[in-house]
C-alpha cells in the first residue's frame, strides 16, 4: 500500500481511552427500546465502551470527569449508504439523473475515468469531516479505490461498513480482475476494530452477472459479511428476471441462496409488495435515500409499507455529488415530511420511528444492533452532542424531543462526536482530520481533474 501524505500510521489512530471517562450532559437522550431521557445524565466510558448512564454523580468515581455543559446526548448516527470519493464531482452533475443509464454515462462515467487515485485520500477526508460534523459516527460506503479509501477512514476515526463496489458486466476479466480486488481489500480489514468489509456488487443482474454473483456468494461466506448493493432504482432488475426465469428478482435472489447472506440495498423504490415477505424473514435492510431519489425524479421508497411488513430500515445520504449534503439530520427531515406528503397524512412516518431509521435501524443492517445505535452499558461510546442553547428547541414542554431531533434542528447543532470512547469533535473542532488541509487537497484535486476533462474536451 502507497504511503499517502497526511495520513497516520493504523497503529497511532487505533488508540482508544482506557481510562474512565464519566461525561455529564443535560440531557441524555438514548433511544433504546424503553426510550429512556436523563435529565442530567451522567454517562461513564471505560475502554471505549459505556459502563453505566445515571442521573446523578457516582460517589465512587475517579478518573476524568467532563462537563459537557448545556448539551444534548445521542446515539451517533448511522449513514446507510454513500460513495466516499464522490464528493469529489460534487457540483458535475447536476440536471442529470443518475439512476438513469444516459445522466450516469455523461456525467461520471466521464469523471470517473479521468480520476486518479492520488485524488482519493482528500476526497474521502472531507467526506469523513461532513459526517463527523453533523453527527454521523458510522457509515457505509461503497467504491473501488479501496487501498485509498482505507487509510484515511482509519484516520478519520469513524466506524465503517466498506463495500468494495464490483461492476464487471458479465467480462470474464472484469470480473475476476474486480474480485481478486475485493478478496484482497476483505483480507485487509478482517482484524480491523472499526471497520468491516462487505462485498459490494454495484447492482445484482444489472451490472453484475449470475457468474459473478455466485463467486461474491462464496467470497461472503468465507469472510463472513454481506452484500451492500443497490437495488430496485428503476425495475430493471424485476424485468430481466421475470424475462428471464419468470420470477421476480427478489424471488430469484432467495432461489440462488443470497438471500441467506445480510443485504444492505439502497433505495429500493420499485421492490413489489408481494415480495416484502420474502425480504422481511431474510437478514435484509433498505437503505432508504429520500434525498437522492428526490434530487433524480427517481420515486419514492414505500417506507412505511416495508415497516409495516416487518423488513428492517435503514437511512442513507447516498453520494453527494447529488445529495448534496452528508447532514442525517436532513435526511431525517426530508423521509419524514415526504411520506407525510405522499401518503397524504401527517407523521406517516412517526419522528421516532425516523430517529430508529437513522441509529438502530442502520446498526442493525450493519450487523452491529448490540454494539451501537442506542446508549446502553455495555455498548460501545459511540456517541454525539448537540447544543441546546442553540435555536429550535424551545418551548421545550411544547414540543417533544424526536419532533426537535427530526424537524427543527440540524447537524450544524453538532457540538462533539465520539466513537469507540475516541474524540473526533470536540465543542465543534475536529480531532483526528485536519480540515483546512483536506480541503486544499480537494480543491487541488478538483482542479486537476477539471483539467483533465477540459483536455479530453468532455466539459
Ligand atoms: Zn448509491
Amino acid at each position: 500500500m502507497t504511503q499517502i501524505k497526511g495520513i497516520k500510521s493504523v497503529k497511532s489512530v487505533a488508540k482508544f481511552l482506557t481510562m474512565k471517562t464519566l461525561l455529564k450532559a443535560a440531557k441524555i437522550v438514548c433511544l433504546d427500546a424503553q426510550d429512556t431521557i436523563f435529565e442530567p445524565g451522567y454517562l461513564l466510558v471505560e475502554d471505549g465502551r459505556i459502563q453505566s448512564i445515571t442521573t446523578s454523580l457516582l460517589d465512587d468515581f475517579a478518573g476524568t470527569a467532563v462537563d459537557l455543559g448545556n448539551k444534548l446526548l445521542m446515539p451517533g448516527l448511522v449513514n446507510a449508504h454513500t460513495h466516499t470519493p464522490m464528493v469529489l464531482f460534487r457540483g458535475l452533475a447536476e440536471g442529470h439523473s443518475l439512476f438513469d443509464f444516459d445522466g450516469w454515462y455523461h456525467t461520471i462515467r466521464v469523471v470517473e475515468e479521468v480520476m486518479t487515485p492520488e485524488m482519493i485520500p482528500a476526497a474521502v477526508l472531507v467526506s469523513c469531516a461532513e459526517m463527523i460534523r453533523t453527527g454521523t459516527t458510522t457509515f457505509a460506503d461503497q467504491y473501488f479505490w479501496m487501498e485509498q479509501i482505507v487509510p484515511a477512514v482509519r484516520q478519520s476515526g469513524l466506524r465503517a461498513a466498506l463495500g468494495y463496489g464490483v461492476v464487471e458486466l458479465g467480462e470474464a476479466v472484469a470480473r475476476e480482475r474486480e474480485l481478486d480486488a475485493a478478496t484482497q481489500f476483505l483480507q485487509s480489514v478482517a482484524h480491523d476494530p472499526l471497520i468491516q468489509g462487505w462485498v459490494g456488487p454495484h447492482a445484482f443482474f444489472v451490472d453484475n452477472s449470475e457468474a459473478a454473483m455466485a463467486i461474491e456468494l462464496d467470497l461472503a461466506i468465507e469472510f463472513n459479511t454481506g452484500f451492500h448493493i443497490h437495488l430496485s432504482t428503476s425495475g430493471e432488475e424485476d424485468r430481466y428476471c421475470l424475462a428471464k426465469y419468470g420470477r421476480t428478482a427478489i424471488q430469484q435472489l432467495a432461489k440462488m441462496g443470497m438471500l441467506q447472506r445480510p443485504i444492505l440495498a439502497a433505495h429500493c423504490l420499485t421492490v413489489p409488495p408481494a415480495d416484502y415477505p420474502l425480504l422481511a424473514s431474510a437478514p435484509f435492510s433498505a437503505a432508504i435515500n429520500p434525498s437522492s431519489a428526490m434530487r433524480n425524479a427517481a420515486g419514492v421508497a414505500d417506507a412505511c409499507g416495508m415497516l409495516a411488513a416487518g423488513i428492517n430500515l435503514a437511512l442513507g445520504t447516498d453520494n453527494v455529488t447529488n445529495n448534496n449534503s452528508y447532514d442525517m439530520f436532513k435526511e431525517m427531515q426530508i423521509v419524514g415530511k415526504l411520506m407525510a406528503l405522499h401518503h397524504h397524512t401527517p407523521n406517516a412516518l412517526p419522528t421516532r420511528t425516523i430517529l430508529h431509521m437513522a441509529t438502530l435501524g442502520g446498526a442493525k443492517a450493519l450487523g452491529l444492533a448490540d454494539k451501537i445505535g442506542s446508549l446502553e452499558p455495555g455498548k460501545q461510546a459511540d456517541l454525539i452532542t448537540l447544543d441546546l442553547d442553540e435555536i429550535g428547541w424551545t418551548p421545550s414542554n411544547g414540543q417533544d424531543v424526536y419532533t426537535a431531533l427530526v424537524y427543527a434542528v440540524s447537524g450544524m447543532h453538532v457540538r462533539d462526536v465520539m466513537v469507540a470512547g475516541k474524540w473526533l469533535l470536540r465543542d465543534g473542532r475536529f480531532q483526528t482530520i485536519n480540515y483546512p488541509q483536506a480541503r486544499h487537497d480537494l480543491e487541488t484535486s478538483y482542479a486537476e481533474l477539471a483539467q483533465k476533462l477540459q483536455d479530453t474536451g468532455e466539459h
